[in-house]
């Protein structure tokens, strides 16, 4: 089977642990989120690709979700001893490495799609990593404080705000312009499946979505999502905060009708929101916390069996 995955960071990388697992002879495609990248002390850090990348090739920090295990911050330290902002980014000993490597070869004019690859010679994930677009795009925040009115880049909202101020609007800046990197609209056109893991919806899924190109392709395929909502809360994170700043309420249900019936084929939902409805989308109540390897193996399994009762070929003309 030819999966394509969309994904995000923490949320994704470990739903697709489980994808691995449940379908150890299909071919997956995974399409990552490059929005939270940003420019750090020179290097550019691309978290969400670098999470996928650590998690499905055994370097994660387990505990933490981000950042590789048995890490060190002297690096850290240093640059903070001199004074150098930001100091509110967490950036450990071996993770600089891969920042720095990444710089070294876009500096020397490779895409980001082959930069991702070369990292993933040494990780091999055991997927195909893509990012999203090899053009340059940034989440950015609207938000009002003390400071004033202004757009900050999202992971100073995220990170260093905690998310703690209301954003107003948030905008993938540079989106218009970008295009789809080499091989994503190849995957997702020859794909028997596309999967939505629990990501957020907002600054993971809708982010790559909004590449030109993109959501088109995806909507000819049979897509099958797992929410990131249970029973009015996320999971773990924020994801809330990104909702609010939609103006889309925090459930399963407004998640759904976010990605809308022309997008997404398939929901799965936890128990408690079974009541969970929309015309043309089959949902399927189960338990849906990915607490374990094996919780999560059962999770990505449900999401395949619901896509082959769908039929793997579009369904809409
Ligand atoms: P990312 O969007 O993939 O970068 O990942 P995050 O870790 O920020 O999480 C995205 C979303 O996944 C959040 O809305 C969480 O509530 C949700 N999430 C986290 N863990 C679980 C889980 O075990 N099960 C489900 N269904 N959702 C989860
Ligand atoms: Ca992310």
């Amino acid at each position: 089977m030819r999966i394509v995955s969309l994904a995000g960071g923490i949320g994704g990388a470990r739903f697709l642990r489980g994808l691995k697992a449940a379908a150890p002879d299909s071919e997956i495609t995974v399409i990552g989120n490059t929005g939270d990248d940003i420019t750090l002390f020179g290097l550019r850090v691309c978290p969400d690709l670098d999470t996928v990348m650590y998690t499905l090739g055994g370097g994660i920090n387990e505990e933490q979700g981000w950042g590789r295990a048995d890490e060190h911050h002297t690096v850290k330290e240093e640059l903070a001893a001199y004074g150098v902002e930001p100091q509110w980014f967490g950036l450990g000993d071996r993770d600089f490495a891969t920042h720095i490597v990444r710089t070294q070869m876009l500096s020397a004019g490779y895409p980001l799609s082959q930069v991702t690859e070369a990292l993933c010679a040494r990780w091999q994930p055991g997927v195909r990593l893509l990012p999203m677009s090899d053009d340059r795009t940034e989440t950015h925040v609207v938000v009002a404080d003390a400071d004033g009115r202004r757009a900050i880049h999202f992971q100073e909202w995220w990170v260093r705000l905690r998310a703690s101020v209301p954003a107003e609007q948030i905008a993938l800046v540079g989106a218009e312009d970008a295009s789809p990197a080499p091989g994503v609209l190849d995957a997702i056109h020859n794909a028997d499946v596309v999967i939505f893991p629990p990501s957020n919806p907002v600054v993971s899924i809708g982010t790559i979505l909004q590449i030109p190109g993109i959501r088109e392709a995806v909507e000819e395929k049979t897509v099958v999502g797992v929410s990131p909502i249970i029973g009015g809360a996320p999971v773990r994170g924020m994801a809330d905060a990104c909702l609010t700043a939609i103006g889309v309420e925090t459930s399963a249900q407004a998640v759904l009708e976010l990605y809308g019936s022309h997008l997404v084929d398939g929901w799965l939902v936890a128990e408690e929101d079974k009541g969970v409805a929309l015309d043309g989308v089959a949902v399927e109540a189960r338990r849906i916390l990915m607490d374990s390897p094996e919780a999560t193996r059962e999770i990505a399994a449900a999401a395949l069996a619901l896509a082959t009762s769908l039929g793997s070929t579009p369904r809409r003309a």
